[in-house]
């Protein structure tokens, strides 16, 4: 079946991001209105091509579909009101701000008693990306309305993801991205800090790192874990156990205490081990610490 095809687009909010989505739009030659709080941050936008239109509801009314990027909900919830959302009712609105699955549901509620049709979305990616089209965009909600707007959502960011039927998957799914993203670099750093202290060289360090990664050695392990969370079967993959793990684990921490380096997420995550290895689960593979993370 044929790809619904590009549409006009109404964007509110034009900070960092939601400037660089106008910017992404009109180089893909959208016809793309724009609406900003403070009138000036619309001016640039206006010399590439945008109408500003300074009353909320008629930029509203002027496109099919409205994109939000503001700052955050509270912002969200102080623009959307009365008079915007009737504007917006029969129409689309993609809230791409960055908020929670719960305040992503309690907009959802919203449009609906209002008949506009909504979708969340969450940007994994800085404006720069956008403005290349090489974004990671993740989206929620009724999937007919993604598939409806898809094409305008890859013309403006590059690599757009529906993640669920639910509002809020997509909140819920930037957050773990964000959390591996942050874990990556926390490791990253941590390892730089070890090698620092212990006077190893930290070119070395990086070198081996991007060589670790390119070789896609780190790439089949970790689809070697997904796998295990989704079977949720622990018993062979990678071929170490959680006792080893246990054991390398504390060799870690020892390693930093002697070069003086930072433990406090060492300690963490030695306190999941012990209580996954209590739970009985010490000759099953690492994976299964996700038992102990998913544990009510
Ligand atoms: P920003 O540059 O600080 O811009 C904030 C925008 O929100 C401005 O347009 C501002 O309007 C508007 N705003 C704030 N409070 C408002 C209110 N009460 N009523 C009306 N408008 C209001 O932030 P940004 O970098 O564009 O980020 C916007 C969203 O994108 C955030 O949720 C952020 O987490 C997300 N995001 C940003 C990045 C990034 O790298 N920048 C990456 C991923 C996701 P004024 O111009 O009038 O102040």
């Amino acid at each position: 079946m044929a790809e619904p095809q590009h549409s006009a687009v109404t964007v509110l909010g034009l900070g960092a991001m939601g400037g660089a989505l106008a910017n992404g739009l009109l180089k893909r030659g959208l016809p793309v209105t724009v609406w900003n709080r403070s009138p000036d941050k619309a001016e640039a936008l206006v010399e590439q091509g945008a109408t500003f239109i300074p009353d909320l509801s008629a930029a509203i009314g002027a496109s099919p579909v409205t994109i939000m990027c503001l700052s955050d909900h509270a912002a969200c919830m102080s623009v959307l009101n009365g008079k915007a959302i009737a504007a917006a009712a029969g129409r689309t609105l993609i809230q791409l701000s960055t908020i929670t699955s719960a305040e992503s549901r309690e907009l959802a509620s919203r449009m609906a008693a209002a008949s506009v049709r909504y979708l969340d979305g969450q940007i994994l990616a800085y404006p720069d990306d956008i403005l290349e089209a090489r974004a990671n965009l993740v989206c929620s909600g009724p999937p007919e309305v993604f598939n409806e707007h898809a094409a305008t959502l890859r013309a403006m960011a590059g690599n757009v993801y529906h993640v669920g039927a639910s509002h809020g998957a997509a909140p819920s799914f930037a957050k773990a991205h964000d959390s591996f993203s942050l874990g990556c670099y926390l490791s990253l750093l941590q390892g730089a800090a070890m090698c620092a202290s212990s006077g190893v060289d930290l070119r070395a360090w990086s070198d081996y790192n991007l060589r670790y990664l390119s070789s896609g050695n780190l790439g089949r392990e970790m689809a070697i874990l997904a796998d295990q969370t989704i079977t949720r079967s622990y018993d062979e993959g990678l071929g170490a156990t959680m006792n080893v793990w246990r054991g390398a684990a504390i060799k870690i921490v020892e390693e930093c205490r002697t070069a003086g380096a930072n433990v406090a997420h060492l300690d963490s995550l030695l306190a999941l081990m012990d209580k996954s290895i209590a739970a009985g689960a010490g000759e099953k593979e690492i994976g299964v610490l996700f038992e102990q993370m998913t544990a009510k």
